[in-house]
């Protein structure tokens, strides 16, 4: 079992066919409601591919709430820890116009209130998982209490470290077992410039040097470069026609700690999760592009 700790949010995107000028009124002609929120979204993946997973995280009292509620059920996730909240859900008002540009909005509402007391009353079930997965759409606190959690529990850790901020403390990341951050994360959390391969390999051994065990940098079209104190690897990605890239980076997550959790072999986690994740931005949308486990084999034979 899995349990990702992490946010909830639902996305409420309008087409547009321009964004609207300050105090103008314009029409949307379309208008979508999704599910997201990486911890969300990497939850769903791992659950669609067939992990049991635990979600650990808040919504708060509105009917945004059900919809997220209803959405971890459908994909057959543990609902005990969806705390309910005095508090607005996560939501992200996004406008996408007819160039693709986009505008986002986030309001982490309920998110911000996931706290140390919460993972300590999950406690004994978090203890049942074999990965703990986290990002930082929560409060920096309750990811540095989900790793001591980890670590008193005797259960690795991912942290994923999107989106990227320079306030994290990475002492209090010693004995991650896998930092999964693309290029730009890894840039901001290592201080260093990251634009060839060699500077990839010099920015994760400062975070190899703080004791994480393997740094997984995710470089989209190009694959993955993972590198451990044992050395280092390129996993090419797959050659797809990619349609859109939302959310590719949550797949490759949900996929590498479903297939970690069934074998315990981190290369070929890679692997299969650059397959799975290649497969997503093949499809609009973010949920929406996330295979199950019988499409994934129908699609790619994996
Ligand atoms: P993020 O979306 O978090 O920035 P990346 O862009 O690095 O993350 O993408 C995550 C993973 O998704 C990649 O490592 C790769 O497996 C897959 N991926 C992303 N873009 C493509 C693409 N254009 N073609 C094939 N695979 C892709």
């Amino acid at each position: 079992k899995i349990a990702v700790i992490g946010s909830n949010n639902v996305d409420l995107i309008s087409y547009i066919h321009r964004m609207p000028e300050l105090g103008e009124t314009i029409e949307a002609p379309d208008f979508r409601l999704g599910c997201g929120g990486k911890g969300a979204n990497q939850a769903v993946a791992a659950a669609r591919l067939g992990s049991e997973v635990l979600m650990v995280t808040r919504v708060g009292n509105d009917i945004f709430a059900e919809n997220t509620i209803e959405n971890f059920r459908a994909n057959g996730i543990d609902d005990k820890y969806i705390l309910r909240t005095e508090a607005t859900s996560g939501v992200a008002p996004i406008f996408v116009d007819e160039k693709s540009n986009n505008s986002i909005i986030i309001v982490k509402g309920a998110n911000t209130l996931l706290s140390r007391e919460d993972l300590e009353n999950a406690r004994e079930d978090i203890a049942q998982c074999q990965l703990i997965v986290l990002q930082l759409e929560i409060s920096l606190e309750t990811v540095y209490a989900a790793v001591e959690l980890g670590e008193e529990l005797g259960i690795p850790v991912l942290l994923n470290p999107a989106p990227a901020t320079p306030e994290l403390s990475l002492e209090r990341m010693k004995g991650v077992e896998f930092i999964v951050p693309n290029e730009t994360e890894l840039s901001l959390l290592s201080g260093m410039p990251v634009e060839s391969l060699d500077d990839i390999s010099n920015a994760a051994h400062v975070l190899l040097n703080v004791g994480i065990k393997n740094v997984i940098v995710t470089l989209g079209a190009r694959g993955v470069l993972w590198i451990s104190q044992e050395g280092e690897r390129l996993i090419e990605a797959s050659k797809v026609d990619a349609k859109d890239t939302t959310g590719a980076g949550d797949a490759f997550i949900g996929c590498f700690s479903h297939r970690w959790v069934k074998n315990g072999d981190i290369a070929e986690a890679i692997r299969v999760a650059n397959v799975y994740a290649g497969d997503s931005v093949t499809r609009l949308g973010t949920q929406t592009s996330y295979a199950t486990a019988a499409e994934f084999e129908e699609r790619t034979g994996e």
